[in-house]
C-alpha cells in the first residue's frame, strides 16, 4: 500500500535533512499559501522573492512549486529573513518578515557546545519554530507591486569583447563598447 507523505516529510525529503531553516521555510510557505488564497486563474503561478539564501528556500520549491529554474523563485540577497509572495498576474504582494526574537535564537553562537548539545539545540529550535504563535513568529503585510520579470530582463545583447550573449541589464557601455560584467574594467 502506498501511504502518502505529509507535506513536512515531502519538504525534508527534498531538502535532505530536517533543520530549523527548513522548518522556518515550511511555516512561511504555509502562511503564504493561506494569505494568497485561491488561485486567481488556472495559469497563475506563485512567485517568490527571498531576501536571503537559506535552507528555507527548499520549502517554497516543494510547497509553493516556485523554482529557480522557472524563475518563479528569486533570490535578491539583502541579508534579511524577509519573503515576498504573489500570484502571477496580480498586483498585490504578501510580505512576510520573521520576528527578530526568532532570528536571534537561530543565530546564537554555538562554538562552546558539544555535537550532542548542538543537535539538541537544533531540535529545540525546530520545534519552537513550528509551535510558536504566528504573532510571535512573523509579521505579514500586503503591499501593491509586482514580482514578475520586467521587460528589460528579457533583452539580450552580445558583449563587444568576449562576444558572448548577455542580458542587457548586466552590461555597461565603455566608450564605443558594450561590456559584460566579466569584461568590464
Ligand atoms: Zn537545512
Ligand atoms: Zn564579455
Amino acid at each position: 500500500m502506498c501511504v502518502e507523505k505529509t507535506p513536512w516529510e515531502q519538504v525534508t525529503d527534498f531538502h535532505g535533512h530536517s533543520c530549523p531553516g527548513v522548518a522556518l521555510g515550511f511555516r512561511v510557505a504555509q502562511i503564504a499559501s493561506r494569505e494568497l488564497g485561491l488561485r486567481p486563474s488556472p495559469e497563475a503561478q506563485v512567485l517568490v522573492k527571498a531576501e536571503t539564501a537559506s535552507c528555507a528556500l527548499d520549502a517554497f520549491q516543494v510547497l509553493n512549486h516556485a523554482t529557480m529554474g522557472k524563475r518563479t523563485l528569486k533570490l535578491q540577497e539583502h541579508g534579511k529573513h524577509v519573503y515576498h509572495f504573489q500570484y502571477s498576474g496580480t498586483e498585490e504582494i504578501i510580505r512576510i518578515a520573521i520576528r527578530s526574537s526568532v532570528i536571534q535564537k537561530m543565530t546564537e553562537p554555538q562554538e562552546n557546545l558539544s555535537p550532542r548539545q548542538k543537535q539538541n539545540k537544533s531540535l529545540e529550535l525546530l520545534q519552537l519554530i513550528l509551535s510558536l504563535s504566528e504573532e510571535d513568529f512573523c509579521t505579514v503585510k500586503r503591499l501593491p507591486g509586482s514580482l514578475s520579470e520586467t521587460a528589460t530582463s528579457l533583452v539580450w545583447t552580445v558583449c563587444s569583447r568576449c562576444q558572448e550573449p548577455v542580458k542587457s541589464e548586466f552590461t555597461r557601455e565603455e566608450g564605443s563598447e558594450i561590456l559584460c560584467l566579466e569584461c568590464q574594467s
